[in-house]
C-alpha cells in the first residue's frame, strides 16, 4: 500500500495553483477558426531581434548542438561587462530573468522569511516565494504605482528581499530618482532590493533611476534585465542579474549551471552590440501605437492605464475572458488581466500600425456587440 501522493506534498505546494500557459498559436487558430493570429498578449517586440542577432541565429551550425553551452555564459558576460563598465563576474545569466528570480529567492530566504512586492505587478516574484514556502507580502498599488512608504512599513526582521518592478508591468509606472533614493535610504541595507528593469530600454528620461548606477552606491541593490522584451529574444530565454560581486557569488550557488543554451548566448551578445537603431525604431513604433490607441479608448469611453513599456491596459465593458474569446474569433490575442488582480481589464502589446488598426477594429466590434447585449 503506497501513500496517497498528496500526503508527500508540503502544504504550501498543495495550496499552490499551477499557472496554465496559453496553448500554441496553431492550436488556438484551430479552436477559434481563424487563419491568422496577432500575438498581443506577452509584451513581445514585434520588430523581431536586431540584425546582428539574426545573423548569429542563421549561422548556427546544427552539429554544434551536440556540445554543452558555456556553463556560465562566459562571452555573454564579457560583453555585458564591457557594455556596463563592470566586472563580468558581477553578472549571472539565467534561462530568462524568471530563472534568476528563483535563484535570488533561494539564495537569501530561509524558513520563516518573507519577501515584499506589489499586489499588481509581475506575478513571478510572488509565485516563486509561495511555492518555495516563503510569505509574499503584497502591498497595494498607489495611483497605479508601487507604494514605497507602505513597502517600508511592511518590512520586518524577516524581510529578505523587496522586489520593485521599475517600470511596472502592467501599469507602466516608475519611480523617479528621488523616490528611489528615499526608498533605498529607508531600507538602509537591511534587505536585498531587486530592481526588475525588464522595460528599462523603453524609457528615455533623465529622471529614470538607472539600477546599474544605483547599485554602486547601494550595495544591497541587484538589477534584473532581460533579452525577452526590447531585444526580441523571448523564445531563446536569456535574462540576467547584476549586482555587487559578493551578492552575485551567493546567488550563483543556487543557480543551475548550463541553463542558458548555445543559441541564446551569442544571439544575446550580438543583440546588445547592435541595439542603437533597434531601440530607436522600437520606441518610435511604441509611441505611434500609443498615439493611435489611447484616443480610441477615450472615444470608446473606456478607462486605460498606459505608461512606460510596450503595453497598454484598458478596462473592458464585459468580463475580460468574454472579450478575449471574442477578440480571438477575430484573430487577435490579448492578455486577460483578472489573474493580475485587474478584474475585467485587458493588456495589449504595442506594435506596428497595421496590426494596431486590426486590433482596434476588432475591439470596437466587440465593444459594440457587448454594449448591445449580443455577445456570449
Ligand atoms: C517579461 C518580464 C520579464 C522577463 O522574463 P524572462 O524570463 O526574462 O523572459 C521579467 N520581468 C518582468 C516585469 C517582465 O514583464
Amino acid at each position: 500500500m503506497s501513500l496517497p501522493i498528496a500526503e508527500l506534498v508540503p502544504p504550501h505546494i498543495r495550496a499552490f495553483e499551477a499557472y496554465v500557459p496559453s496553448r500554441p498559436d496553431a492550436e488556438l487558430m484551430r479552436t477559434y477558426k481563424v487563419d491568422h493570429l496577432h500575438r498581443l498578449n506577452n509584451n513581445e517586440n514585434a520588430l523581431g531581434p536586431p540584425p546582428a542577432a539574426r545573423r548569429v541565429l542563421e549561422s548556427f551550425e546544427p552539429p554544434s548542438a551536440a556540445a554543452y553551452p558555456s556553463g556560465d555564459c562566459f562571452f555573454l558576460r564579457q560583453t555585458l561587462g564591457e557594455r556596463f563598465g563592470k566586472d563580468p563576474e558581477r553578472f549571472l545569466v539565467g534561462n530568462g530573468s524568471c530563472e534568476v528570480i528563483a535563484s535570488v529567492i533561494k539564495a537569501f530566504c530561509d524558513k520563516g522569511d518573507n519577501i515584499i512586492t506589489a499586489d499588481k505587478t509581475f506575478a513571478v516574484y510572488e509565485w516563486v516565494a509561495e511555492f518555495s514556502g516563503f510569505q509574499a507580502r503584497l502591498i497595494p498599488l498607489r495611483n497605479q504605482g508601487f507604494d514605497s512608504e507602505a513597502m517600508l512599513r511592511a518590512m520586518n526582521g524577516r524581510t529578505k528581499i523587496l522586489f520593485v518592478c521599475n517600470p511596472n508591468n502592467p501599469t507602466g509606472t516608475w519611480w523617479k530618482r528621488d523616490e528611489m533614493e528615499r526608498f533605498l535610504r529607508g531600507v538602509a541595507g537591511r534587505a536585498i532590493v531587486v530592481l526588475d528593469e525588464a522595460y528599462r530600454e523603453y524609457v528615455d528620461d533623465e529622471d529614470f533611476p538607472d539600477g546599474m548606477e544605483i547599485m554602486e552606491r547601494h550595495k544591497n541593490v541587484v538589477v534584473f534585465r532581460t533579452f525577452s522584451k526590447m531585444y526580441a529574444l523571448a523564445g531563446l530565454r536569456v535574462g540576467y542579474v547584476c549586482g555587487q560581486k559578493d551578492a552575485v557569488d551567493y546567488i550563483r550557488r543556487t543557480h543551475i549551471v548550463y541553463s542558458v543554451n548555445s543559441l541564446g548566448q551569442p544571439a544575446a551578445a550580438a543583440a546588445l552590440l547592435d541595439d542603437a537603431e533597434h531601440i530607436r525604431s522600437t520606441q518610435a513604433m511604441v509611441a505611434e501605437a500609443k498615439a493611435l490607441l489611447l484616443p480610441a479608448f477615450d472615444e470608446l469611453g473606456l478607462p486605460y492605464v498606459c505608461g512606460a513599456g510596450n503595453f497598454a491596459m484598458v478596462q473592458t465593458p464585459a468580463s475580460d475572458s468574454l472579450i478575449y474569446r471574442q477578440l480571438m474569433r477575430r484573430g487577435v490575442m490579448v492578455r486577460t488581466m483578472t489573474g493580475f488582480r485587474f478584474p475585467n481589464w485587458i493588456r495589449v502589446s504595442l506594435v506596428q500600425q497595421p496590426v494596431m488598426r486590426d486590433f482596434l477594429s476588432a475591439f470596437r466590434d466587440v465593444v459594440d456587440l457587448v454594449r448591445q447585449g449580443g455577445a456570449a
